[in-house]
């Protein structure tokens, strides 16, 4: 008997207006990607009447979600195209990509030796070396790896005390925190101890978003079967799940069911992101900020492209303009161009730094103290592609608060 292909997509709502196109980043610097329309609901009618179809060209996608925000119906755009490459796909990833994907190993292994990794990734040789034996783009600069990572901070500075507060959260904290920016869990339990919420670790693994852009589909089923299984305990002793990183959230609450096809729907909006969860209280009167006085700051702020996708970006502009002292002017909406791991590939680096142009040169004609952003890879490219630093939200927030002042205005009355 013929085996009937089917969609779980909602292709067949798109009207053909065309607007996903104009909107994607890629189309308008690499004539070989086929563009939103033709790889996400057009491709998908094609292949489903045969797999001959899958057009390889569907790897110059970012997964940066921008069509599926502009698309009038709805229309599951970059959903289809990662389906598709996992269900049609027949090409291994390259060892750069399994290098690329696994943020997790690499930081276990760079962090014993992470000054000597740092120093050595730096250099032009090992750049070039890079370069020629796994086409990853010379002309990128790497995060640096700290010594002692996040998990190992909070075991031995904050765990003790997580008890005493009368509310408890689960915080997802990353790769990125673990390894390079461990100041970015540290600002979290300082500002959820200060509002008064407990801070409880979970036995998270990476989420996987760069194993889902670089093919490594049966990798990041397990970490997303992992993940869900400890939110499930979490929830159960009525922890909310926070994060502190916008793509690892739209990653575990919307990839997971989307491309992957694994079922979340019990944890799935119990998932959110630190701005959200503190506007949310402040709305409620459940928590009270107190500021310092003399905090000044001109900051602009780059929306990422699953922040825009979540929807959620008028949490960071809302709690960043009640800093008293800060001036906030956010970006026209664009993309940084690295989306992950994508502009590490010598095959994309050029296109990567002309999408993310505009973002640049916006910066630079405001010149601001500093840059805001929820994504730590936008962080990155924003940070080697112009002369300003860039902090997620939650740093800028615990810099600018008066966190004593804040703890005595939210003990029990
Ligand atoms: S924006 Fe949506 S409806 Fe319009 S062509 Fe693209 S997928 Fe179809
Ligand atoms: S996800 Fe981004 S790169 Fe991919 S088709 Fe949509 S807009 Fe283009």
């Amino acid at each position: 008997m013929q085996q009937r292909n089917i969609s779980f997509n909602n292709f067949e709502q798109c009207i053909k207006c065309t607007i996903c196109t104009v909107y994607c980043p890629v189309v308008s610097v690499n004539p070989a990607f086929p563009g939103p329309k033709q790889a996400g609901p057009d491709g998908e009618r094609l292949r489903l009447k045969n797999k001959f179809f899958f057009d390889e060209n569907l790897k110059f996608c970012m997964n940066c979600k921008r069509c599926e925000v502009a698309c009038p119906s709805g229309v599951k755009i970059a959903d289809l195209i990662h389906s598709a490459r996992r269900n049609y796909d027949k090409q291994f990833p390259e060892l750069r990509d399994v290098v690329l994907a696994n943020t997790d190993l690499m930081g276990k292994f760079a962090r014993p030796v992470a000054p000597l990794v740092n120093s050595l990734i730096s250099t032009k040789p090992a750049k070039v070396v890079m370069d020629v034996m796994l086409d990853i783009d010379r002309n990128r600069a790497f995060p640096k790896y700290q010594s002692r990572g996040f998990r190992g901070w909070f075991k031995k500075e904050a765990r003790a005390a997580q008890d005493c507060y009368r509310n408890q959260l689960a915080y997802f904290h990353g790769c990125s925190t673990e390894y390079q920016h461990p100041e970015v869990g540290k600002a979290f339990v300082q500002v959820m101890n200060a509002v008064g919420w407990g801070v409880r670790l979970l036995k998270e693994k990476c989420c996987g978003v760069a194993m889902i852009s670089n093919g490594l589909w049966s990798q990041v089923a397990r970490n997303a079967n992992h993940n869900i299984a400890e939110f499930r305990k979490a929830v159960s002793r009525g922890l909310p799940i926070v994060a502190t990183a916008s793509t690892c959230t739209l990653t575990m609450r919307d990839e997971y069911p989307h491309i992957l096809g694994i079922d979340n729907a019990d944890v799935r909006d119990h998932i959110t992101l630190v701005e959200k969860f503190l506007f949310e209280k402040l709305d409620a009167g459940e928590i009270r900020l107190v500021f310092k006085n003399d905090y000044r700051a001109r900051i602009v702020y780059h929306i990422p492209c699953h922040m825009e996708k979540l929807g959620w970006s008028i949490f960071t502009e809302e709690l960043i303009r009640m800093i008293p002292g800060v001036s906030l002017t956010v970006l026209d909406s664009g993309c940084c161009g690295i989306a992950g791991t994508y502009g590490f590939k010598k095959e994309n680096y050029a296109s990567s730094q002309a999408i993310g142009k505009s973002v640049f040169d916006q910066i630079n004609a405001l010149s601001p103290d500093f840059v805001c952003c929820e994504c730590e890879t936008c962080k990155w490219q924003i940070e080697m592609s112009t002369a300003y630093k860039v902090f997620n939200p939650i740093v800028i927030l615990a810099e600018a608060l008066d966190l004593e002042a804040t703890a005595a205005a939210n003990q029990p009355r």
